[in-house]
């Protein structure tokens, strides 16, 4: 038994991820790469694979073996596209579709796997990873194709000019690309609207409980737990934890807990982490250990070997901290055990 653990809700995991499906009006994919944003991927696939879901990305070809078959019918894009290197694994995952990004990896793939089809990326204004739009052409004459794809820079900013600049592009791409579906949007991209969703949406962060934009909402799905090793108290004026940075104004109840920076619990967020038990709130205090971190509990009534959840609010965490809902996320260490509900 481990002394940390993530509950994971199942039923929000769907009805987050039916909900942007809802939204958009067309099917929606699954990101689950960085093992399924920390979750876990198999346990993210295995429930939306029964509540319907037929597409799951992943980064590369690694992470597609180590998920293994995503269920009957579906399919696993593989997003960082095919080198000649992945040709043994490709052959091992009949399910999986790279989304190819340069004419290299178009060629590649053409060469190792004639007649099978791949999706491909296409840049419209972020420069991270597609191919240029002149470059979509000879690659749709060179291997059949299943899905076109775009990739937004700024769809979590309203404000921002280049979302629609970029859906502009895509768009412009699509009408002289037809016979192929096409997607562009993200989380954040659905909540912009139907004109963002073509042919099929790509969520990640929202389907986690993530608020990718201002405006949005989703269902929470993880919540961190940990046990009380310790409880003591701690005099008025005494330190705790390491550089002495927290002494309590007046006598305190302090709880260590089986929880670090080594989880995921980064030492920026101290001064913003609480835990819960029932309705009370108990503040995090002092300096956050490797492996333990301190915890007033005077309010409460804790012994040693209780459980306590984080509040592990994404947007407000993220917001407060100067970290991403994502990089809060994926930080969330193996050494949780994944318990679905
Ligand atoms: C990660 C990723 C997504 C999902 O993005 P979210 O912001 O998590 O919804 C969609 N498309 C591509 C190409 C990605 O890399």
């Amino acid at each position: 038994m481990t002394p940390l653990r993530l509950s994971l809700d199942s039923a929000a995991l769907v009805a987050n991820w039916r909900r942007l499906q809802a939204m958009a009006g067309v099917p929606a994919a699954a990101a689950v790469k960085a093992d399924g944003y920390g979750l876990g991927a198999r346990g993210v696939v295995d429930r939306l694979h029964a509540a319907g879901c037929r597409t799951f990305l992943v980064s590369t070809f690694d992470e597609a073996e180590r998920l293994g078959a995503p269920g009957a019918g579906a399919v696993v894009l593989v997003l960082h596209g095919f080198t000649a290197d992945d040709a043994a694994a490709a052959a091992r995952l009949p399910w999986v579709r790279p989304v190819l990004n340069t004419p290299a990896q178009v060629a590649a793939w053409r060469t190792a796997f004639p007649g099978r089809p791949a999706d491909l990326m296409v840049e419209t204004g972020m420069n991270r990873l597609g191919l240029d739009p002149a470059d979509v052409a000879p690659a749709l004459a060179a291997i059949p194709v299943d899905t076109l794809h775009s990739h937004l820079a700024t769809a979590d900013q309203p404000d921002h000019p280049l979302a629609g600049i970029q859906l502009r592009r895509f768009a412009e791409l699509a009408a002289a690309t037809p016979g192929v579906r096409k997607s562009l949007a993200n989380s954040a991209a659905i909540w912009r609207g139907r004109a963002f969703a073509f042919d099929a949406v790509r969520p990640g962060l929202g389907l986690y409980g993530g608020l990718p934009c201002p405006g949005a909402d989703a269902l929470p799905v993880v919540r961190p737990e940990a046990r009380v090793l310790q409880v003591r108290t701690v005099e008025a004026g005494e330190a705790v934890g390491y550089g002495a940075t927290f002494r309590p104004q007046t006598r305190a109840r302090i709880a260590t807990l089986n929880l670090g920076y080594a989880d995921g619990l980064d030492r920026a967020l101290g001064p913003h982490l609480a835990f819960t038990q029932g309705e009370r709130l108990l503040p995090v205090v002092g300096r956050i250990s490797m492996d333990l971190v301190a915890v007033d509990v005077s309010a409460a009534e804790v012994a040693e070997g209780d459980w306590l959840a984080l509040r592990f609010d994404l947007a407000a965490l993220a917001a407060a901290s100067g970290l991403s809902q994502y990089e809060l996320l994926v930080g969330l260490s193996p050494r949780f055990e994944r318990r679905w509900s």
